[in-house]
C-alpha cells in the first residue's frame, strides 16, 4: 500500500511503526460555527483512510482534537453575552450530529484543549528548560532558530521566511525572529485563563496538537493529518515543538486533504462563501455529502456544485437499486447452489475486489474505488437472471456490503418505518388481489396511491418489489 507523504512529497510504501497497529491524529475543528463541507472533507477522508486500514487487519487507534480555546470562540461567547463553554460544549454536539449523519465513526478519544492543560503547560515547560522557548512579559514564544529542520514539512527555507516576515508570520517586535510563535499568551479582562509558571493566560494553538498526539499515542504516531492549509505554520510548528520536547521524530506520514472549492476559490468560514454541512442535508440525504466527498481524490480540489451533489446522488441510488434487486433475487430464487457457469463467473465477481483495493492501495484513491463500485453493479445487473443461485447472488450481495462498507456508505435503501411498511404491503396484497380477478382499473387506482405516497412498485416474474422514491 502507498501513501502520499507530504513530508517527503513522494508515494511511499505504508509501514507503520508496529506491526498490525497504526497511531493516527487528525487535526479537528475550531468549535465556534457549524462545519462547513469544506471542514466535512478532512473528517469523511481520514475516516475512509481509517476503515481501509481496519479492512486491511489494521487495528487503529484515532484521535481527532476539539479546539475549545481559542479567539473566535472566545469572540462569539461575547457576542452572545454566554460564555466560552457554552458555545463550545453546543457547536462540539452540532459537529457529532453532522458527524454522524456523515456516517464518520467515532474517533478512539476526542480530547478538547481546555482538559488538557496541565499537560500543555508541562511540554512548554520542557521546552523552556531545553532552550527551544523563551518568555517575554508572560508570553512564552518557541524559538524556531533553535530547530534547524524548521520548515522540513513545507518546504520553507527559515532563512527565506525571516528575510520576508511571510504574511502568514506575525510581525511582534517581542519575538527574537519573525517566524518565532506563541506556546503561551498572557490573560487579556475577558477571557479564560489558566495558572502557569508564566502568569495566568491561555496556550497559543500549536502547543495543543503536539501534547494530545502525545498524550494518546505516545512521542512517534504513524499518520498525521488535516486539510492542506494546516501544513504551514500548523503542522511545521507541531513537528518542531514534538520533536524539539521528545528527542524523537514527531509523525512517520503526513496526509493532506486538498480544499473544497466554491467558484474556484476556497470554501471558508473567513471568506463567508460556505455552506454548512446542516443546510445542505436539508437537500441532499448525508450520505450523498459523503459520497460527493469521496467522488475526487482527496488530494485534488474538489468543486461544490449542486449539479455534481444530483450527479452523486443518481450514482447512490444506481447503486442501492442494485442491491434492491438483489435481494429481490436472494429471497425468490429457486437454486441454492452455484452452477457451473457461475462457478467461472466467480473469479470475474474477484476482479472487483481486487480493482478496488488496486485503487484505495495507491494513496487511497476513493474516485477510482468508487468507479470499480459501479464496474460491479454494470456486472451483477447483467448477471440477475432468472436462474440466478442464491449462493452466487448473496456473493455477489457481500462483496458489494463489503466495498460500500469500506467507503462508509449504505448500499442499503432507505427502509420505510413499519407502520408504512404495513400498509403498504396491505395495498399491495389488495392490488394482486385485483390483479387476479382481473379488476385492472382498482390495481391501477392502488399504485396510484402508492405512488402519492412516494412508493414505486416493479412487476417482475418472481413477485413485486417496492421501494422509497
Ligand atoms: P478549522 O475549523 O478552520 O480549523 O478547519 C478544520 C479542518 O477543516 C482543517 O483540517 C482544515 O484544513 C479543513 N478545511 C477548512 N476549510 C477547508 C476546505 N475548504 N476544504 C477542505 N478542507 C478544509
Ligand atoms: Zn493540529
Amino acid at each position: 500500500m502507498k501513501v502520499y507523504n507530504t513530508l517527503t512529497r513522494t508515494k511511499e510504501d505504508f509501514i507503520p511503526q508496529e506491526e498490525g497497529k497504526v497511531k493516527m491524529y487528525v487535526c479537528g475543528p475550531t468549535v465556534y460555527n457549524y462545519i462547513h463541507i469544506g471542514n466535512a472533507r478532512p473528517y469523511v477522508v481520514f475516516d475512509t483512510v481509517r476503515r481501509y486500514l481496519e479492512y486491511k487487519g489494521y487495528d487503529v487507534t484515532y484521535i481527532q482534537n476539539f479546539t475549545d480555546v481559542d479567539d473566535k470562540i472566545i469572540k462569539k461567547a461575547n457576542e452572545e453575552h454566554s460564555s466560552m463553554e457554552e458555545v463550545s460544549n453546543r457547536f462540539i454536539k452540532e459537529a457529532f450530529t453532522d458527524a454522524d449523519g456523515l456516517n464518520v465513526k467515532r474517533a478512539t478519544h476526542h480530547p478538547r484543549v481546555t482538559e488538557e492543560m496541565d499537560n500543555i503547560i508541562e511540554m512548554i515547560k520542557t521546552l523552556v528548560e531545553n532552550g527551544y522557548a523563551y518568555e517575554n512579559d508572560g508570553t512564552v514564544y518557541y524559538n524556531t532558530k533553535q530547530f534547524p529542520e524548521y520548515g522540513k514539512l513545507s518546504k520553507k527555507n527559515l532563512d527565506e521566511l525571516i528575510e520576508g516576515a511571510s504574511e502568514r508570520v506575525d510581525k511582534d517586535d517581542a519575538k527574537k525572529n519573525p517566524t518565532d510563535f506563541v506556546l503561551w499568551k498572557p490573560y487579556k479582562p475577558g477571557e479564560p485563563k489558566w495558572s502557569s509558571p508564566w502568569g495566568e493566560g491561555r496556550p497559543g494553538w500549536h502547543i495543543e496538537c503536539s501534547v494530545m498526539a502525545k498524550k494518546y499515542l505516545g512521542d512517534t504516531i504513524d499518520i498525521h493529518a488535516g486539510g492542506e492549509d494546516l501544513i504551514f505554520p500548523h503542522h511545521e510548528n507541531e513537528i518542531a515543538q514534538s520533536e524539539a520536547a521528545n528527542g524523537k521524530p514527531f509523525s512517520k506520514y503526513w496526509l493532506h486533504n486538498g480544499f473544497i472549492m466554491i467558484d474556484n476559490e476556497k470554501m471558508s468560514k473567513s471568506a463567508g462563501n460556505f455552506f454548512t454541512v446542516r443546510e445542505i442535508s436539508e437537500q441532499f440525504p448525508y450520505e450523498v455529502i459523503r459520497f460527493f466527498i469521496l467522488n475526487g481524490h482527496y488530494r485534488s480540489p474538489l468543486n461544490f456544485s449542486r449539479e455534481l451533489m444530483q450527479a452523486c446522488q443518481n450514482g447512490l441510488e444506481r447503486i442501492k437499486n442494485c442491491n434492491t434487486d438483489l435481494q429481490h433475487y436472494i429471497d425468490n430464487c429457486h437454486d441454492s447452489k452455484l452452477s457451473q457457469a457461475e462457478t467461472k463467473l466467480l473469479d470475474e465477481l474477484e476482479k472487483y475486489r481486487t480493482q478496488f483495493e488496486t485503487a484505495m492501495d495507491d494513496d487511497f484513491n476513493t474516485a477510482d474505488a468508487v468507479s470499480a463500485i459501479y464496474e460491479l453493479v454494470r456486472f451483477i445487473n447483467k448477471n440477475l437472471k432468472e436462474n440466478i443461485s442464491k449462493e452466487f447472488a448473496e456473493r455477489e450481495m457481500e462483496l458489494l456490503g463489503k466495498l460500500c462498507g469500506v467507503l462508509g456508505i449504505n448500499k442499503e435503501k432507505e427502509k420505510a418505518n413499519d407502520e408504512d411498511t404495513a400498509v403498504i404491503e396491505e395495498l399491495l396484497a389488495k392490488r394482486t388481489e385485483a390483479k387476479k380477478n382481473k379488476n385492472f382499473a382498482e390495481a391501477d387506482a392502488i399504485r396510484d396511491k402508492l405512488t402519492e405516497m412516494g412508493v414505486t412498485i416493479k412487476d417482475t416474474r418472481q413477485g413485486v418489489q417496492w421501494f422509497r422514491g
